[in-house]
């Protein structure tokens, strides 16, 4: 697929257009052409070190959801992408290159344009890197909170003064 639709695709899903948006769909456009693939289940993961509006992309593009778990997310605010393959055990990381993203006498518009009409390695640094992906999402059991009743996954679970509940209450008996 072309910038341009995975662009529109893009879009579609993400609600506007923006500079975070289309450097999702660029990082998402080199994975495509470099042997990684759509992910309908889990055998493409990324893991994403900044929660923009650069990782809509990834999701709609690559299949790499939050809902998944195939979407992992490192606070550290940076703008990097790893991407781990579990079939081909390949991984590959991107990190932009500061000097092309942080043009401040450009326009939105502008920077949008000039982002589409890079080449994926002029605004990434790009790297294959050794195959070291996060484990697999896990499916959990529930049990209910002893204090709100609500269903909480067992790994999420607080005790307190003999009682195991979930974290807003333990916050709250806490105060
Ligand atoms: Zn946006
Ligand atoms: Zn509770």
């Amino acid at each position: 697929m072309e910038a341009k639709e995975l662009m529109e695709k893009a879009v579609r899903f993400h609600g506007h257009i923006c500079p975070g948006l289309t450097i999702g769909v660029l990082a998402a456009k080199y994975v495509l052409e470099h042997g990684y693939e759509y992910s309908p289940n889990e055998e493409l993961v990324a893991v994403v070190e900044n929660d923009n509006c650069s990782v809509d992309a990834l999701q709609v593009l690559l299949g790499t959801t939050f809902g998944k778990g195939n979407l992992v997310h490192q606070d550290y605010g940076k703008i990097n992408y790893i991407f781990y393959d579990r079939r081909t055990k390949k991984g590959v990381r991107l990190s932009i290159k500061s000097k092309e993203f942080g043009d401040k006498k450009l326009t939105r518009d502008e920077k949008i344009q000039l982002l589409l009409n890079s080449k994926p390695e002029d605004i990434f640094n790009i790297y294959e890197i050794d195959y070291n992906p996060p484990g697999l999402a896990e499916i959990e059991e529930s049990v209910p909170c002893e204090i709100c009743g609500e269903l909480i996954m067992n790994s999420r679970l607080m005790t307190y003064n003999d009682s195991e509940m979930c974290i807003p209450c333990y916050k709250k008996m806490r105060k």
